[in-house]
């Protein structure tokens, strides 16, 4: 499968009709258990002598074809799929961070994420140190302590489409023993690859672009399969003996994908956030589109970008495929294939007139999800980014005249004239 190209692999990687009855689409696996053919097969499967199903909240063969597909497309190592991209991003920091630490993290993140910033992780005695200096390798270099578990970062930004330098800030974070982990929900592995440039682990929100159609909510944690980074010294927590293992460590077991089994094994098996089999599903459907879906998006969010910049109702545009765009060197690098779906603007006049714009919007819908066939547009500063307080928003850099669009798969002309109505309706124009 490694040798397919992207678009084969999206459709074809991850499942074989062969063990299936020969069922072209993959049956769903609608069970919560699995039978022990006898008692040694009982024990080889809680020994890990033998891989195999036990229980659908740690493991089912629908959910696997799912993991399995992302897996081939990011050319990741290890995988697993969870319920949420919440539960990958949360179960990742806590499995590098389980005896407390440092999390750097850039501030242009998910406002759910800086929620658990704020308010989880300093329950579980992880610092997280928002900063803007994982961004710059330089400034990043003075942070990597002893004490830093793992740098955190979005590839493109929710919801400013800002971009990284994976490639510097992972040069940097592995001087300094620490991975780098990649926020990849925005770019989709169809646009950007982390681990291509540097990336250590990436996490998805499954619920977005990846999938594709606003009808699941799911997760997915990748590895690049080296463990050497994972040194007995800064993360102890592989290295020792765990209960479930009868006197072994992770590392004992798989020596090669102990990040991923221990986090399956201590967090999605213990705080139990699973993916359904009947979502996997609806996943895999979702992904044999994800080129053709995200190339119309990022098509769409590029003609919008270009109408709203050169509207008078607009105060600024941000988007990959603008001249002005702050990072638009790196987008040229980065992302040959587009600049994703998402983008922002700054609407001009009152807050009374922007109500009366996102209140005159016909074709969007106005609701927190990205990534969808649909357009969606929000005004993130009072919904999906409103719990973070007057500095947070300084420094992830959300003025309060944000609007956020993330471009759907109607045609162009319609979704501008329905701006251009909206603008009118306001007195904006
Ligand atoms: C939506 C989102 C998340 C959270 O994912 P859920 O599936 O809603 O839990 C995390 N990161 C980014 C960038 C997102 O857009």
């Amino acid at each position: 499968m490694a040798e397919l190209r992207f678009d084969t692999r999206k459709i074809r990687a991850g499942y074989e009709p062969a063990d299936n009855n020969q069922a072209v689409s993959p049956p769903i696996y609608q069970t919560a258990s699995y039978d022990f053919r006898d008692t040694e097969h009982a024990q080889n499967l809680f020994t890990y002598k033998e891989a195999g199903y036990l229980y659908t909240r740690v493991g089912n063969p629908t959910v696997t074809y799912f993991a399995e597909r992302v897996k081939a497309l990011d050319g990741a190592a290890n995988v697993v799929a969870v319920g949420s991209g919440m539960a990958a991003i949360t179960y990742t920091l806590m499995n590098l961070a389980s005896k407390g630490g440092t999390i750097l993290a850039s501030p242009y993140v998910y406002g759910g994420t800086i929620d658990a910033f704020d308010r989880l992780f300093p329950e579980l005695g992880i610092t997280v140190k928002i900063t803007d200096a994982v961004l710059d390798p330089e400034r990043l270099e003075k942070e990597l302590t002893d004490d830093v578990k793992a740098v955190f970062l979005e590839s493109i930004s929710n919801p400013n489409a800002y971009l990284a330098d994976i490639d510097a800030v992972s040069e940097t974070a592995h001087r300094h023993g620490v991975p780098v982990v990649v926020d990849n929900t925005l770019a989709t592995p169809y646009l950007y690859r982390p681990f291509e440039h540097g990336a250590d682990i990436v996490v998805y929100s499954a619920t977005k672009a990846l999938t594709g159609h606003g009808n699941i909510i799911a997760g997915l944690i990748l590895d690049n399969g080296d463990m050497s980074l994972y040194t007995k010294e800064r993360y102890p927590q592989f290295y020792e003996p765990i209960v479930m293992l009868k006197g072994k460590s992770p590392a004992d077991i798989f020596p090669d994908n102990f990040f991923i089994f221990r986090a399956t094994l201590v967090y999605l098996n213990l705080l139990g956030a699973a993916l359904s089999p009947q979502d996997a599903y609806l996943g895999i459907i979702g992904l044999e589109t994800l080129s053709e879906r995200v190339a119309k998006q990022s098509a769409n969010a590029a003609k919008l970008a270009a109408y709203l910049e050169s509207s008078p109702a607009v105060e600024w545009v941000r988007h990959p495929s603008l001249e002005s765009y702050k990072y638009r060197e790196l987008a040229k690098k980065h992302l040959p294939l587009g600049g994703g779906g998402v983008l922002s603007f700054g609407i001009k006049g009152t807050a009374e007139q922007e109500a009366v714009f996102l209140n005159n919007i016909r074709l969007f819908h106005y609701h927190v999800n990205l990534g969808d066939a649909r357009s969606l547009i929000v005004d993130s500063p009072n919904t999906t980014h409103s719990e973070l307080n007057a500095d947070e928003m300084k420094l992830a850099d959300i003025p309060s005249n944000l609007i956020r669009i993330s471009a759907g798969l109607e045609d162009a002309d319609d979704l501008i004239a329905d701006l251009e109505q909206a603008f009118l309706a306001a007195g904006l124009l």
